[in-house]
């Protein structure tokens, strides 16, 4: 028996499997079965109330667990699955409340990377399956994050080398007439926008929300991706923000251990640091598949506080900036 068909055995008996996908990590377990919800709960210590995404590797698994598949799904569905866009919907009866996170939607999700797929099929079943990441740490994009966060918690980790992508998948709420972004990733705004026009964006993408607001996302509420370096973001010009982060290294007490996120074109500029470098400012996407290796690296690093260079907030520098927001707690330096 392969390895595929022996994790879709563990999936069916209601167990647990780290498995790649396109975005990040994901730790699976049946989707229609509420034990198995509960333990990807335990396993990763996350709020109960943070639903799971269901992922399919196959249109015709949607519609049962959907009220109404809306045009606008339609229109994106066939754009961008399969790959790294979740869905939001009005639930049916057949998925459990245990896996909505108490909600009457659902989010689903069709991956496109391989072993997903080939393990979704051999599951015959819906895999929920969130970021194999004990909750609020970095997402896991290799295999050896989820064995440093999960070993001995779950059954099987298979793995598919380093995520193509690096920042967990974008999310639409399709369930209301005017789409909603939940949160950014590697299919854009842009690209939402060239699909559907109109398309709405929850606050909680970009700002801090105050006391009394909800992201509609409630994952989104969480802190997230937190090294545990404090992680300052510095944005405003490019020239600028060198300067101003060499100025917050000069200040900060010298017991500290300083590091900076740096883009490759600025990464002799810093003195007196650990200089990580996460890309070339001319491509954004590797920032992205480099970022959630960067804050993990802060830890085995040892690094007490980690200055991040701002990126501007358009196409995939929104999914960039709202996770190193997230990771900062809003702490944002205008340079
Ligand atoms: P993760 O799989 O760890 O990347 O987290 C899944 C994200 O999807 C979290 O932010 C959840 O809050 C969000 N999510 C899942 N289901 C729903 C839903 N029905 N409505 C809104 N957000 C959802
Ligand atoms: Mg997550």
């Amino acid at each position: 028996m392969g390895i595929i068909d022996k994790a879709a055995d563990v999936i069916i008996s209601g167990g647990l499997v780290a498995f790649p996908t396109e975005t990040v990590y994901g730790l699976g377990g049946d989707g229609l079965n509420p034990s198995a919800s509960e333990r990807i709960y335990a396993a990763k210590g996350r709020p109960s109330d943070n639903p799971l995404i269901l992922h399919i590797s196959d249109i015709s698994q949607l519609e049962p667990l959907v009220k109404e598949i809306p045009e606008n799904a339609v229109r994106l569905y066939e754009k961008f699955w399969p790959g790294p866009l979740t869905l939001i919907f009005k639930k049916s009866a057949v998925v459990p409340y245990e896996t909505s996170g108490g909600l009457d939607t659902v989010a689903v999700r069709f991956p496109s990377n391989a072993v997903a797929q080939r393990l979704i099929s051999a599951s015959k079943t819906p895999i929920a399956a969130p970021s194999a990441n004990t909750s609020g740490r970095p997402s896991p994009t290799r295999a050896s994050h989820v064995a440093y966060d999960l070993d001995g918690k779950i059954d099987i980790i298979l793995d598919g080398g380093a995520c193509d992508f690096g920042l967990e998948s974008t999310i639409v709420d399709v369930s209301e007439d005017i789409p909603c972004l939940l949160r950014p990733g590697a299919i854009t705004l842009e690209m939402l926008r060239d699909v559907l026009g109109k398309v709405n964006v929850d606050k909680a993408v970009t700002d801090m929300l105050e006391g009394g607001e909800l992201p509609k996302a409630p994952g989104m509420k969480y802190t997230h991706y937190s090294p545990n370096a404090d992680v300052i973001i510095v944005r405003g010009e490019r020239q600028k923000i060198v300067q101003k982060i060499n100025e917050l290294i000069a200040d900060t007490d010298i017991r500290l251990k300083v590091g900076v996120i740096a883009t490759e074109e600025n990464k002799y500029s810093y003195k007196g640091c650990e200089v990580l470098v996460a890309g070339s400012i001319k491509e954004p996407e590797k920032i992205a598949s480099n970022l959630f290796k960067m804050l993990r690296k802060c830890d085995h690093h040892g690094i007490d506080r980690v200055f991040a260079e701002g990126l501007p907030e358009n196409e995939i520098g929104l999914a960039i900036m709202n996770r190193l927001k997230k990771a900062a707690g809003y702490h944002i330096i205008d340079a």
